[in-house]
């Protein structure tokens, strides 16, 4: 009896490691969607999770809406101080994260759609370009009237130096992160590359997201549409599961590694 079948069986789905294991071993042409909750080992809080920011604090959101971002500048000046906080700058990659680094390694994966804004699959050592961050990115900032982008770190000293709300050194316009805030459009060319990656594989494994979230969710419809299989790793049951090949619920840094390596779940015996 290996490890896996010690899993526990939950109302949504059945946990299924061995499967899971054998489907992304079968698997040539893997994309991987991932959310929060391949970040909170490394200590980046899960904004909509249960223990989220958000839903334990409604009023957070409210500093990520658009609107309020351009319309109020004390809401910008709050978002640079919270941005100086973040725990992003400290952060290092965990075994989830090498996991797929393996499977480029391997030559199977076709992409990276991430939900996170905090670099740590490039910090991990996946390739750049084939990691689409959908939502953006915290490590750049970018000025909302002439799109000029800035690495992040460049305004965090400016507001060190005492500029509460630094404007575009080109333009002037307001700056803010680049990352993709309620009421904002997605960027059109990740988005493109996304759906590229979403048909383009044989197995789409969804990694540590709620998919709750459109239009990062639906890639998993478009991924089973296009002739791929879906494999959920999630540690909450997610709408997908009913139409994933194997739900898997036990903790990514743990499972991600033994699926993704060449001998690894059926072996445990
Ligand atoms: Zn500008």
């Amino acid at each position: 009896m290996t490890a896996a079948r010690r899993g526990v069986r939950t109302l949504a789905g059945v946990t299924d490691l061995d499967r899971a294991g054998g489907l992304v071993r079968a698997a040539t042409r893997v994309t991987v969607l991932t959310g929060a909750g391949i970040s909170t080992d490394s200590g980046i809080p899960d904004f909509r999770g249960p223990q989220g920011l958000w839903t334990k604090n409604p009023g957070a959101q409210a500093m990520f809406s658009l609107d309020s971002y351009v319309a109020d500048r004390e809401v910008r000046v709050r978002a640079w101080r919270n941005r100086r906080e973040h725990p992003a700058w400290t952060a290092e990659p965990n075994e989830g994260h090498r996991a797929l680094v393996d499977l480029e390694r391997q030559g199977r994966l076709t992409g990276i759609v991430t939900q996170n804004i905090d670099g740590l699959h490039q910090a991990a050592g996946s390739s750049p370009e084939l990691v689409h961050e959908i939502h953006g990115t915290i490590w750049e900032a970018v000025c909302l009237q002439c799109e000029r982008r800035v690495p992040m770190a460049e305004v965090l000293d400016r507001v060190d130096a005492g500029e509460d709300d630094p404007s575009c050194s080109t333009c002037d316009g307001i700056q803010k992160s680049a990352t993709i805030s309620f009421g904002q459009a997605l960027d059109r060319a990740v988005l493109d590359a996304s759906l590229a990656a979403a048909r383009r594989c044989d197995l789409f494994l969804a990694v540590g997201t709620s998919l709750q979230v459109q239009p990062a969710a639906s890639l998993c419809g478009i991924a089973i549409e296009s002739g791929g299989s879906l494999v959920v790793v999630n540690a909450e049951p997610t709408p997908y599961d009913q139409v994933a090949a194997a739900v898997v619920r036990e903790p990514i840094g743990e499972v991600l590694p033994l699926m993704v390596t060449s001998d690894a779940v059926g072996g445990r015996s």
